[in-house]
């Protein structure tokens, strides 16, 4: 396995000078923010209370609308998930009779409660008179221009795009492939508000959706922003009066932004987003990594190692139930914290199957420290992301590869 592992090295060396030479772009952004806004030690410590002129709140909120290219941005330790990021959009800027439309078929599996889309879930986008439209890909993967134009009505206020795949085997959307989709949207109703799910594709291109026509992007800390060292938190970034409107959601109408203490961990979150362009080059280092050599032991890869990427997932198909869970004990038993622990499917809040989780992480659920995930459902992939050195993304694959072989 070692001797396969350094010919695979050889063969994406030309990728990963790409992936540095996008990482010191990245870099360099962050730290120009950082000197801009100048932040200065007092803004590394947390408050109390109503959190009333927190200056480390708005300082943290300040870079984050610097480095997305946003005019401001909502930033806070105790937005608890992605997804909780994201219901502050839909559920602050929809209203009764409004209408959610989805252009890449159905959006991440956790949204699938808020929106309603299985049913009336009690305080879902449904239950309270947002009504919701998809117009699925087609089939080379690409938008359904036409069908979106026909979707397109007096009640669409909002259009949700997804960066990255998730979980399925359908192309992720990159920053140009986002542009051009704005572009079309925009013509064919001027005022919608465009939203993407930014989850996991920060820092992967050298430009954010907020930059490519994106009115508002939300994501959470614990995936690419967070730098690994985030132990909780998500963001929103966009147009001042959409982020305003999030942040009345997120504390209550009226108040919005102004308060909210900052978390004694704050300074891992300025911390975090300094280091995050250097550990989503890790993360693709390892991606990268995985995707040849899996493809070299008979596995098909999505997105094959050489193909442009727009966020840190690799997929790996695997085929079977037990090859799945296999894939994840080798996972986990490599990992610095839970070695010990034995992946098996369960159920999971917010997802409809049966899902495998291997994750050996300093903070629980951190995605952009490697770990592995799979809706247990054909067609049996696997789903690779993170890893905070690519040193151990290779080392935890030649293991998973080894639990594979029943070595
Ligand atoms: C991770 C993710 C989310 C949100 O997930 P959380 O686990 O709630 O942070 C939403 N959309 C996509 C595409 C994701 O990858």
């Amino acid at each position: 396995m070692d001797r396969l592992a350094d010919q695979v090295e050889e063969e994406i060396r030309e990728i990963g000078l790409q992936i540095e030479k996008d990482a010191y772009a990245n870099h360099k952004k962050v730290i120009d923010q950082f000197t801009r806004s100048r932040v200065a030690e007092y803004h590394l410590k947390g408050s109390t209370g109503y959190g009333y002129n927190d200056a480390a709140r708005d300082k943290l909120e300040e870079l984050y609308a610097g480095v997305f290219g946003s005019e401001s941005a909502l930033v806070r330790g105790q937005i608890v998930s992605g997804t909780h990021a994201i219901a502050l959009c839909f559920f602050g800027l929809l209203r009764p009779g409004d209408e959610l439309l989805a252009v890449q078929g159905e959006p991440y599996d956790t949204l699938a409660g808020m929106i309603g889309i299985r049913g009336r879930e009690p305080g879902s986008l449904k239950d309270l008179g947002v009504s919701y439209r998809q117009v699925d890909l087609l089939e080379d993967g690409r938008p359904d221009l036409e069908g979106i134009k026909r979707a397109i009505g007096s009640r669409t206020k909002m259009v949700y795009i997804q960066r990255s795949r998730g979980y399925s085997l359908r192309p992720s959307f990159g920053l140009k492939d986002i542009a051009d989709l704005a572009r079309f949207l925009r013509g064919c109703k001027e005022d919608l508000i465009i939203f993407v799910d930014n989850c996991y594709g920060e820092f992967v291109e050298t430009r954010e959706p907020t930059e490519a026509g994106a009115d508002l992007v939300a994501g959470s800390l614990i995936k690419n922003p967070g730098g690994g060292l985030a132990p909780s938190g998500g963001y929103v970034a966009g147009k001042r009066d959409l982020v305003e409107m999030a942040a009345a959601r997120w504390t209550a109408p009226g108040v919005g932004a102004e308060i909210g203490p900052s978390p004694d961990y704050i300074r891992l979150l300025y911390q975090g987003l300094y280091l995050a362009p250097r550990c989503v080059a890790e993360a693709l280092h390892g991606a990268v990594f995985a995707a040849r050599f899996f493809e070299r032991l008979g596995y098909r890869t999505v997105p094959s190692y050489d193909a442009p990427r727009t966020d840190i997932i690799q997929a790996i198909v695997l085929g079977s139930a037990e090859k799945v869970i296999k894939f994840c004990r080798g996972i986990q038993s490599a990992s610095p914290v839970d070695s010990g622990a034995d992946p098996v499917p369960g159920d999971m809040p917010g997802y409809e199957h049966k899902v495998i989780m291997a994750a050996g992480t300093f903070v629980q659920g951190a995605s952009l420290e490697l770990s592995a995930d799979a809706p247990m459902r054909e067609p049996y992939a696997v789903y690779l992301q993170g890893g905070l050195s690519r040193h151990y993304a290779r080392t935890a694959a030649i293991n998973a590869a080894l639990h594979l072989e029943g070595r």
